[in-house]
């Protein structure tokens, strides 16, 4: 039996490409520094792989910033005021990834959006009425060359068109139909090419066939295939899905003229169903992807087994073993894992173990010599699986009664309290919390951890990070200022070394966007709350300033959806858990004098299943209740904050709503202001705060380009709503440029105070 791998991760074990990158970002690398770098990620990803005996070994899973993002580029995706740019090609492509602010021009950065139910982001490609699509690049090309002259042979991999065209922007009058017969023949050429080259398969990913895809998406599939099969002669064609099954198109989607059909068994709770009913051709491969791509849990062969069994009793003939989806969203490798002991660690597998459990996998399906003993030494690692289960954790769950869910009194009791109590002006200014990460903030944090800085000397270092912090926010006139989040190396892992049953790792970095990587931690058993976590810090920080700090909590839901769960315990109830957890600590920041107190849920939307049909069912039915059972036990007078990454909850505003928070930001300067009028006209009730400049780019916005942005909300909610912020924390951005973007933000804020007070008097009058 074959084995294959959609894709491995590329950021460097020792994340040597995020930092090289970042270097050269910073101009202190060259240009050919980073392409040098970049060539021997993608040599040690191969070696990996062939090393492991990989049959299907993936390339152009390579990227210097993000997949989609090279796509655009290979097909001349590129609006045009990044082409207008005279810059190298190179800094073009990070143009469009972070903005460009210099001497040839002065452009944001394209939407970034999550990439569909994980915490990795894509670049939105953006097409506008008069882009001409077509082959304007080689990147597949070259690494399939690259990695057949280290002698391994690959099957290039790219985003097919039809999740291309459903993810990207049109920024003008078109529609996909309108560019699909193009980019399905820009497709055809890249084929064309690539079998040129000599390859032998290409995989086309398509993620996006997982959710309800309608006749019209049907169509528009079709359509875009129809050149790419006109164009193939010999090279074999493998349709790759992922995130979970393709129930609405399965039937004919087997029947098309491709080689290989990529099935996701871990997270497609209906691919086997769909296998047995409908059966599989004969002619063509299924690769079946029953080693999790998401999660770190070592794969039960014995249960794999039992599924593969079935996938060939429904009569399927040729069966490759594959990955879930990428192994981008895992981390590297266990060897990094020095602290961590055998214990723990023969629970798991990264990319680099998964890729000997397909081949364990694979001896063990073909009932080859040694496969009972692998089946027998996997089991044992099951069985012997220590149990960590905390009774008076699962008892505390179910002694939740259905009142602790809701908040009293009503949102509008408190808005008028908190009104009373606050004395907040007209538009609050505010930040999402975390301020810029310096280096002495991460070094103090390193030794601290190392023990080469006493808890002592380090508390007083963070200290004194807080009070310049505040005194700086003080300075730049901010309403409602915070403490800065210097302690935390990151929002979830922070919480999560404070919590009972979490573990944490040393080296289990997963990219989240461009050079940007997480180290989710792992629960480990049921999860609860030693003792306070941030009061320490709050109530220093409220001791330096008469302006009301925010306290600043991250939510159940999204901890949980940042941490590799378990798996045999279900999400709600890990949820719950956590949620409890969180409740006691706003109770106990509340009892100690802080009068707002944020709960982040930067990733509430990471989790919502694909399907609309499944989200209230399987997920909002308790995600959401999970957060307010964490806010519903404070005082009126207690404001509640919330914050979210990216503002495409459009489609769940009820459910936002339902959160029952007293004001919500969220991401609004990356993408369009659709999501305002959306909520206009869902009589959305929760103050809010979408953000006015971009964080993700060291771009300083102009006083003029916040107005703006403000003059635009205003048009869509209530004055007596509005809050202005950036769009998420500051703690990637330096310190000048957030100095800069934060007083210009206080100065748009306050002349437009100025202008709508003046107004009202001279109404008055
Ligand atoms: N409070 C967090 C911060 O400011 C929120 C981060 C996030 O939303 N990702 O960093
Ligand atoms: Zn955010």
């Amino acid at each position: 039996m074959k084995t294959a791998v959609i894709g491995f991760p590329r950021i460097g074990a020792d994340r040597e490409l995020k930092f090289v990158t970042e270097g050269y970002f910073k101009g202190e690398l060259t240009e050919e520094a980073l392409l040098e770098e970049g060539a021997r990620q993608r040599a040690y990803g191969w070696k990996q792989q062939a090393d492991a005996g990989v049959d299907f070994i993936s390339s152009n899973d390579f990227s210097h910033y993000d997949g989609l993002l090279d796509t655009a580029v290979l097909f001349h995706v590129i609006p045009k005021r990044y082409l207008d740019l005279e810059v190298s090609d190179l800094a073009r492509y990070f143009a469009m990834a972070r903005g460009y602010q210099g001497a040839a021009g002065n452009v944001k950065a394209q939407a970034m959006k999550k990439w569909f139910n994980t915490n990795y982001h894509y670049l939105v490609p953006e097409i506008e009425d008069d882009t001409e699509i077509f082959l304007a690049g080689d990147k597949p090309i070259r690494e399939y060359r690259e990695a057949k002259a280290l002698g391994v042979v690959t099957k290039p991999t790219i985003v097919g068109p039809f999740t291309f065209l459903k993810l990207a922007k049109f920024v003008g009058k078109k529609t996909p139909a309108d560019v699909v017969q193009a980019l399905g023949e820009a497709y055809g050429k890249l084929v064309e090419a690539l079998e040129a080259e000599g390859a032998e398969w290409i995989q086309l990913e398509e993620p996006y066939l997982v959710h309800d895809v309608d006749a019209a998406d049907w169509k528009l599939f079709q359509a875009a295939y129809a050149p790419i099969f006109a164009a193939k002669k010999n090279v074999k064609l493998l349709l790759q899905t992922y995130f979970g099954d393709v129930r609405d198109v399965y039937k004919d989607l087997v029947n098309l003229d491709f080689d290989g059909i990529g099935l996701d068994f871990v997270e497609g709770h209906k691919s086997l169903f769909l296998v047995e009913k409908y059966g599989f051709p004969q002619d063509k491969v299924l690769f079946a992807g029953v080693v999790n791509g998401k999660n770190i849990w070592k794969n039960n062969y014995a249960k794999t087994k039992e599924l593969v069994d079935a996938i060939a009793a429904a009569g399927v003939l040729r069966i490759a073993l594959n990955t879930s989806c990428s192994l981008l969203h895992v981390p590297y490798t266990l060897e990094s894992e020095e602290k961590l002991s055998d214990a723990y660690k023969k629970h798991f597998a990264y990319a680099k173990e998964k890729l000997y459990e397909l081949k364990d996998l694979a001896q063990i399906v073909g009932n080859t010599t040694g496969s009972k003993a692998l089946l027998e030494e996997n089991a044992s690692c099951f069985t012997e699986r220590i149990n960590s289960r905390d009774e008076a954790v699962q008892q505390r769950v179910k002694n939740i009664q259905p009142e602790d869910y809701t908040r009293h009194p009503s949102f509008d009791e408190r808005a008028k309290i908190q009104k009373e109590a606050l004395q907040l002006p007209l538009f609050p200014t505010t930040t999402i919390g975390s301020f810029p990460q310096t280096a002495d903030v991460r070094k103090a944090r390193l030794q601290f951890r190392r023990g080469e800085l006493s808890r002592e000397d380090y508390v007083a270092f963070n200290k004194e990070k807080i009070a310049s912090c505040i005194a700086l926010q003080e300075e730049l006139g901010l309403d409602v200022l915070v403490h800065g989040e210097f302690e935390r190396n990151d929002m979830v892992e922070y919480f999560g070394e404070h919590l009972e049953g979490y573990l944490f790792t040393q080296k289990a970095w997963v990219q989240s966007y461009g050079t940007r990587c997480v180290k989710p931690p792992v629960i480990w058993g049921d999860v609860s709350r030693k003792a306070p976590i941030t009061v320490d810090w709050a109530v220093y920080a409220q001791s330096c300033s008469d302006k009301p700090v925010k306290g600043m909590l991250t939510g159940p839901v999204t901890i949980l959806n940042w941490s590799f769960p378990r798996e045999d315990i279900s999400l709600k109830e890990s949820t719950l858990q956590i949620a409890l957890a969180i409740r006691d600590e706003v109770l106990d920041l509340e009892k100690n004098g802080i009068s707002i107190i944020q709960i982040d849920e930067a990733a509430l939307r990471e989790k919502l299943p694909l399907r609309k049909s499944d989200w209230y069912e399987y997920y909002l039915n308790w995600a959401i209740p999970a957060f307010r059972l964490v806010a519903s036990g404070v005082a009126a007078k207690t404001q509640i904050h919330t914050h979210m990454c990216y503002s495409e909850f459009t489609d769940i505003i009820p459910a936002i709503d339902a959160m029952d928070a007293d004001v919500i930001t969220f991401e609004a300067s990356r993408s369009d202001l659709q999501i305002l009028d959306s909520l206009k006209e869902n009589e959305f009730r929760t103050a809010v705060g979408p953000g006015v400049y971009d964080i993700h780019s060291p771009r300083v916005p102009s006083v003029e380009e916040i107005t703006q942005a403000l003059e635009q909300m205003l048009l869509r909610v209530e004055q007596k709503k509005l809050w202005v912020n950036p769009d998420c924390g500051l703690k990637t951005r330096g310190e000048t440029e957030t100095k800069a973007s934060l007083a210009n933000l206080v100065t748009a804020a306050k002349q437009l105070r100025k202008q709508i007070q003046g107004e009202d008097v001279q109404q008055a009058g």
